[in-house]
């Protein structure tokens, strides 16, 4: 029999399995979908490399440094500044979390007011200070509340901390935790973000290397038989000693009974092929306008592999799941990157895929980490993993598969590391 079975092959699974089996338990993951990697995947279309969604490692995560050998995962640091798009002009904004001072000398319009450059710089220095998972505890209000508590003006939020923040949770509104948004600060000032050459799968097939995998096979009940535990699966019934819930929230709530579940924040994404060169920009492009696109990059301009040779890949972020189809949306994408690039060049754009991410993250509000499940679940020999344990990001799943696994090891340092450490 299993020592363990883990649900779910998503990158909370795959660090709980790689613990276990290097910690010599006898372990499977099963994993419903056709491969591993849950939201973290790449695949190629028409010979472009296209990751599930945009999305970017930040290789300060402390979890992150202890799980993947990242130089093994060949990352592409991504510039640190952001271009500002306002239609057809363009501003660009030295990175104002990781090089403060740099945005004095790079700013060359007037994208930002000055006294909103210099909170930048001061918030800088006071998150600079603690330790990182610190940050993460204390007092909590919405992100845009702690922004204007800090003295920035609706400028600031509208150009800068709206569509960048957007871009990472998801929510242009801010209205996520203040504490999750320092903790981000923090890890994009000690790392900055980057890109595995080959795409983010690869941080997925990292983590799957000496595991052992079922993929396409669904989970579809969990049953307690007091010493050992029965997955029963769309490929028969699997017993375990102890069983690892490391699903999407809904599915690991519809599994355990626990209640889980946190709802949902989509996104969508929409990838272009270009012939010509319409922007030579290697930088996070943002929307400050209101419209459709919330932020948007020229992928291979950073990463050069990510297209076929004289080609140019676009990925453009919309965040929710807009009640458009497919060719509704791409009209008004197009007629967006009209206003940036000009209709013609716009209407040249080829579009790849449309991609709608139903579950990308689950909401953050303010306090929302008071009410996160921990790993124990009413189920005798049942654990639960996965970000819903900890912050809905790579941080989060990757600590929450250690924990997991570190409670069935009975590893008491594992056990005990606060969330973000
Ligand atoms: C578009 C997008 C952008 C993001 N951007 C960032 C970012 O920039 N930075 C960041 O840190 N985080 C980001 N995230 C979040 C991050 O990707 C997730 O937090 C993380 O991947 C969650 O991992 P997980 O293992 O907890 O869950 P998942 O990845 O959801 O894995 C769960 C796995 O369980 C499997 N499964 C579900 N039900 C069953 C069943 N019944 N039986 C068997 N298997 C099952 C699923 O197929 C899946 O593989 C982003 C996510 C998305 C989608």
């Amino acid at each position: 029999m299993l020592d363990v079975l883990v649900i779910g092959g998503g990158l909370a699974g795959l660090t709980a399995a790689r613990t276990l089996t290097r910690a010599g338990r006898r372990v499977r993951v099963l994993e419903a979908g056709s491969e591993v990697g849950g939201r973290v995947r790449s695949r190629t279309v028409d010979s472009f490399t296209l990751d599930a969604g945009y999305q970017v490692l930040f290789p300060a995560y402390p979890a992150v440094k202890r799980q993947l050998d990242l130089a093994a995962l060949d990352l592409v640091a991504l510039p640190p500044a952001a271009a500002v798009r306002r239609g057809a002009r363009v501003d660009v904004l030295g990175d104002p979390i990781r090089d403060p001072a740099g945005l004095f000398s790079t700013l060359t319009t007037r994208v930002l007011p000055l006294a909103d450059k210099l909170r930048v710089a001061k918030l800088a220095a006071a998150l600079r200070v603690p330790a990182p998972h610190s940050l993460l505890v204390g007092p909590d209000e919405t992100t845009a509340a702690y922004l204007r508590r800090q003295g920035f003006s609706g400028a600031a939020l509208d150009v800068f901390f709206r569509p960048f923040f957007g871009g990472i949770f998801l929510d242009r509104t801010l209205d996520t935790s203040a504490r999750l948004f320092r903790y981000y600060f923090r890890m994009l000032m000690d790392g900055g973000a980057a890109l595995p050459r080959a795409g983010m799968g690869s941080v997925s097939a990292q983590l799957a290397q000496g595991v052992d995998v079922s993929v396409s096979t669904r989970v579809t009940r969990v049953l307690p038989h007091g010493e050992h535990v029965t997955a029963v699966t769309t490929a028969g019934d699997i017993d375990a000693r102890q069983v690892i819930v490391a699903t999407d929230p809904n599915t690991a709530q519809a599994l355990t009974g626990e209640p889980v579940s946190r709802g949902s924040v989509g996104s969508t994404y929409v990838y272009y092929a270009a012939r010509d060169r319409l922007d030579p920009e290697v930088r996070l492009l943002l929307n400050a306008r209101s419209g459709v696109i919330n932020n948007a990059h020229w992928l291979s301009n950073a990463v050069p592999g990510r297209a076929p040779a004289g080609q140019h890949l676009l990925t453009v972020t919309v965040l929710g799941l807009p009640d458009l189809d497919d060719d509704a949306l791409d009209a008004r994408v197009r007629g967006e990157l009209g206003g940036w690039y000009g209709g013609p060049a716009a209407q040249g754009l080829r579009p790849l895929l449309t991609e709608r991410i139903r579950h990308a993250q689950y909401p953050q509000p303010p306090g929302y980490a008071a009410t996160l499940p921990g790993h124990a679940t009413a189920l005798p020999g049942v654990l639960l993993a996965g970000e819903v344990t900890s912050m809905s990001g790579i941080q989060g799943a990757l600590e929450s598969g250690e924990k997991a696994a570190a409670i069935v090891l009975g590893d008491l340092h594992g056990m005990s590391r606060p969330r973000g450490a």
